[in-house]
């Protein structure tokens, strides 16, 4: 069986480990209990035997009776109704004179006897004489060096036995009560422990991709369910951004779709009014086709940093020479309409190559060229350079254009962020075109970096490494 709840698990767990521990201690504390008892009466016994022996120091045959009750008194603090003893000759023989209230009942075995004429004792536990075993001990009484008789005492075992009964109860009604009340006891506590994971899977139940902004409950106190708590929260917290920047970046690019296609479909609507003359036709078709090229080159945009996003990109690994594409952009942007009154410049271009797209390489910097011309105003400069610098091949960009504040220069880089003066200008951008070119870069292994300051223009400088 499969238990689904930690709780439950971690009762059984606890229980299973103090009925082991439970156990184990009484196992060991009823081991020593029971050794130590057994090794008191053998002690006991083998110095009541030993006064016995004393009391006949001239030998077995001439001794008289010792007072036994006397003897069992001072060793034990009492004498025990079932006391045992016995006096034979060194042949085994019963002597008849001396008192036996159990005569005849302890048996001399051979092995004993054997112990005896070898000067050894022999300790042993006799079943049948009473309702306890008795715990006989066989000692040679030695004189000068000869065994001169044998003196059998014996006990019954009836203490050691009660005590160990009493031992074994006590046990089986505490180790039940001692593990239902631990159980219990963990029971209640795991309860308790677990209570703010239940309030999370509920809170978490609640919390959908339309609720992002709910949070977990959060005890403060340091312990691990908070730690866990405030971890899903700031997991939480970046869900919600992201969210929110698909949200925003869906709104943002449906507009700017939106934008043309309804400039194209007022275009077409107007030409298609009343009739026309060929040339209007023309220019009507030209404006149009303007706006397409508008569409098309934001959707290839969009298309492109959706698979940088999803890691598809499709990149050539070629040699390619990064003064060839510094050459062929400046000669593209040279002549587009939109640069003829800036002063476009090819700086210093030292000739690097690195591994790369060449094509996609290309569409970086004419990005950059094409903000530079874009917001530079007339007369102003913008200038194309190339340099090794270390492991990294260094492509700039600089204009004396508008230039940007240091906040916006940390907001450039997000999709269809335009900064308030370019927005003023009506340059057409739709703040994707640093996106692109960052992705582009970051493909290949490099980064933008961006110095730039109000009124005075900006530096973009493209880092590649010279081996990927
Ligand atoms: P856009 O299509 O608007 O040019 P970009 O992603 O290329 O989009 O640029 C984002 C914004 O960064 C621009 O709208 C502009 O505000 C700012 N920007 C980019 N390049 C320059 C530059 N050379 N000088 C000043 N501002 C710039």
């Amino acid at each position: 069986m499969r238990l689904r709840s930690i709780r439950a698990r971690l009762t059984l767990w606890y229980t299973s480990l103090l009925t082991v521990t439970f156990l184990l201690l009484g196992g060991t504390a009823y081991g020593l209990l029971v050794y130590s008892l057994s090794h008191d009466m053998d002690a006991a016994l083998s110095s009541v035997a030993e006064a016995l022996a004393k009391q006949a120091p001239r030998g077995f045959a001439t001794s008289s009776p010792p007072d036994i009750d006397e003897v069992f008194r001072r060793f034990f603090g009492f004498s025990p109704l079932d006391r045992y003893f016995e006096m034979f000759d060194p042949l085994g023989r019963r002597d008849p004179r001396w008192p036996r209230p159990h005569s005849g009942k302890m048996p001399l075995t051979p092995a004993a006897l054997k112990n005896a004429s070898e000067g050894l004792p022999t300790f042993e536990s006799v079943e049948g004489l009473g309702q306890y075993p008795v715990r006989v001990l066989t000692m040679p009484v030695i004189e000068a060096g000869r065994v001169t008789g044998l003196i059998q005492v014996g006990m019954s075992q009836e203490s050691l036995y009660e005590t160990r009964r009493r031992f074994l109860l006590t046990m089986a009604t505490v180790l039940p009560l001692g593990l239902l009340l631990a159980g219990g006891g963990g029971w209640v506590l795991a309860r308790r422990a677990l209570k703010p994971v239940d309030r999370m899977t509920e809170a978490a139940h609640r919390i959908s991709a339309e609720h992002l902004a709910e949070r977990l409950e959060a005890t403060g106190s340091g312990d691990e369910l908070d730690r866990l708590a405030k971890t899903l929260n700031e997991m939480l917290s970046r869900l919600d951004a992201a969210f929110r920047q698909i949200r925003q970046f869906s709104a943002d690019a449906s507009h700017e779709l939106q934008t043309p296609l309804t400039i194209l479909k007022g275009e077409l609507e107007v030409a298609l009014r009343s009739p026309r003359s060929p040339d209007e036709y023309q220019r009507i078709l030209k404006s149009a086709l303007e706006e397409i090229d508008r569409i098309a080159h934001l959707v290839e945009g969009l298309l492109l940093l959706a698979r940088a996003d999803a890691g598809v990109l499709r990149m050539d690994d070629r040699p390619v020479d990064l003064a060839h594409v510094v050459e062929e952009v400046y000669a593209q942007a040279k002549i587009h309409p939109r640069a003829q009154p800036i002063d476009l410049r090819l700086g210093p271009v030292e000739r690097v190559s690195i591994q790369g797209d060449h094509e996609r390489l290309r569409r970086l910097l004419l990005n950059l060229v094409d903000n530079g011309i874009k917001y530079t105003p007339p007369g102003g400069k913008v200038t194309l350079s190339l340099h090794r610098d270390g492991e990294w091949a260094a492509l700039q960009v600089s204009d004396t254009g508008i230039g940007l504040t240091p906040e916006e220069q940390e907001l450039i880089f997000q999709r269809f962020y335009r900064a308030a003066e370019a927005r003023s200008r009506g340059d057409g951008g739709a703040g994707l075109g640093l996106c692109i070119a960052r992705s582009i870069a970051e493909a290949h292994g490099g980064s933008i970096q961006i110095t730039s300051a109000p009124g005075h223009g900006s530096t973009f400088t493209v880092l590649l490494p010279l081996h990927s």
